[in-house]
């Protein structure tokens, strides 16, 4: 097998992959801010790291994986004190919708899913260590780390801090690149908001100080991955990996791999714009979530990705053509025997689909292999040619390729139902249905009435009702 290669933004350069313990990876991928519904955004970004932990437990690496939920953060604590609520009751909404739409999407849980109010011991004594090592220095009630101090400040985001003034501090967590100047560990309380009563004073932690107490806290002072979307690159990896390096003198972690932006019209998809969809928004337009993982998936992570709804609807399409195949794998009854090459036919996909995964993650080079398989079987079983001894390899290479893609099911109705997928208020469009029938006319025409009975139900499922005319034509009508 190849060697698996990732992009290191550490490095800028793609990188062998080599774990410190051998067969076992220690990763760490930054979660959601819980102050609101994540967005198809957010999802490119956990479906990227989804892929890589799922690729990577199939090369039978064991995993050691930590998500975070930031349920302390400015925005958090200012809205739940807006809403007389204490930052728990203010969050909690938000981390169900995130797990549901975590199972919904498929995305495996990790090895551990914490927050980071269950650990504000633990930031507090890295603040500590920090401060032992005089990195640190205080002001009107809140402690700052003082960039100057580390020397390898900028080497992750390549950051040029030249003309920037040492000292100046910044309580925001997020900032802008042209601003980076030394940053809060600790923010002294503010009045009517939440804050802890600590060994180092009343008040909250900073964004940052929180992933590197977590990470390190599960896994270790060196981690193998770190993950996130490019936009954490600077500040939030550049100053965890300054307080975390500051702290034990160790590497923080080995390989840094961010996730390109999903855009709409050329612009981030961002909760700050306004421009996003949530999943919820998707579902109530009836589409499905398997096909906005394989539209997430289908672009190599460290591309950019333009969100359509024609896209979206091409994604359907595919997913759809993979369970046609499936479907016909397992229904049909092919004449006994092996076609001549077959065998060979499907080692090779099985072989390329492998390297495009080990090749960065080439999620696109992946897929091809599985649909030019796909196109060619196919064919073969539309000249009759395929032969039932090739069956079972070919559905253990669909196996295979579902551990990492995770889209030959869309699984979970009854909390797809609760979330509004799937109910006759879902309203699918004209075009959408007229698209249905059609692709049911065209199963019908190549005899797979296993497709064109499937897709009967599922716009039945959605409220629609077919009536065959007797000259061939389709007639529809909703409940
Ligand atoms: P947040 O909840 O803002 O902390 O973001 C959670 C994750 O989503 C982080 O890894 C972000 O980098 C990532 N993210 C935010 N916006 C986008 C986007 N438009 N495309 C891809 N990833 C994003
Ligand atoms: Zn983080």
């Amino acid at each position: 097998m190849p060697e698996i290669q990732l992009h290191n933004t550490l490095s800028g350069k793609v990188e062998p992959f080599v774990p410190q313990k051998p067969g076992e990876v220690r990763m760490y991928s930054c979660g959601p801010t819980v102050y609101d519904y994540a967005h198809i955004g957010n999802y490119r970004t956990f479906v990227f790291q989804d892929i890589l932990r799922r690729f990577l437990k199939l090369r039978g690496f064991q995993l050691k994986h930590v998500i975070n939920l930031t349920d302390v953060d400015d925005r958090i604590i200012a809205n739940a004190a807006a809403a007389g609520r204490n930052i728990r009751e203010y969050t909690e909404q938000f981390a169900q919708a995130f797990f549901d739409d975590c199972k919904t999407l498929s995305i495996e849980a990790p090895e551990h899913w914490i927050r980071a109010t269950d650990h504000i011991d633990d930031m507090v004594q890295l603040i500590q260590r920090l401060q032992a090592n005089t990195y640190t220095y205080a002001s009107e009630g809140s402690i700052y780390y003082r960039i100057s101090k580390f020397t390898n400040y900028g080497k992750l985001s390549k950051i040029d801090l030249t003309g920037i003034q040492a000292g100046a501090r910044v309580d925001n967590d997020r900032y802008e690149k042209e601003s980076a100047r030394d940053f809060a560990l600790w923010k002294a309380p503010k009045p009517g908001e939440h804050f802890w009563e600590t060994a180092i004073g009343p008040g909250r932690p900073g964004w940052h100080i929180e992933c590197s107490a977590m990470a390190m806290k599960y896994l270790g002072e060196t981690l193998d991955i770190h993950t996130g979307g490019i936009d954490l690159a600077f500040p939030h990896h550049e100053n965890e990996i300054a307080q975390s390096e500051a702290a034990t003198g160790k590497p923080f972690a080995r390989y840094w791999l961010h996730a390109e932006h999903l855009l709409v019209d050329g612009e981030k998809m961002s909760k700050s714009l306004g421009n996003f969809f949530t999943l919820r928004d998707l579902f109530a337009k009836g589409h499905k979530p398997s096909a906005l993982r394989f539209a997430l998936a289908s672009v190599p992570y460290r591309k950019q990705l333009n969100f359509t709804f024609d896209g979206l609807t091409q994604a359907t399409n595919s997913v759809e053509r993979l369970r046609n195949f499936a479907d016909r794998l397992k229904h049909r009854n092919f004449p006994a025997g092996r076609l001549g090459g077959m065998a060979a036919r499907i080692a090779k996909a099985a072989e390329e689909f492998d390297a495009g995964l080990s090749d960065d993650l080439n999620t696109a080079r992946a897929l091809a292999a599985v649909f030019d398989l796909v196109r060619e079987a196919n064919i073969a079983m539309d000249k009759s040619e395929f032969r039932q001894g090739d069956v079972a390899a070919t559905l253990q290479f669909l196996n295979t390729f579902d551990k990492v893609f995770a889209m030959l099911e869309d699984h979970d109705a009854a909390k797809l139902q609760a979330l509004g997928y799937g109910s006759a208020e879902a309203g699918l469009s004209d075009a959408e249905i007229e698209k249905l029938i059609a692709d049911r006319t065209a199963a019908k025409k190549r005899r797979d009435f296993a497709a064109a009975d499937r897709i009967r139900k599922e716009l039945s499922d959605r409220g629609i009702i077919l009536e065959d005319a007797k000259d061939g034509s389709v007639r529809w009508k909703r409940k």
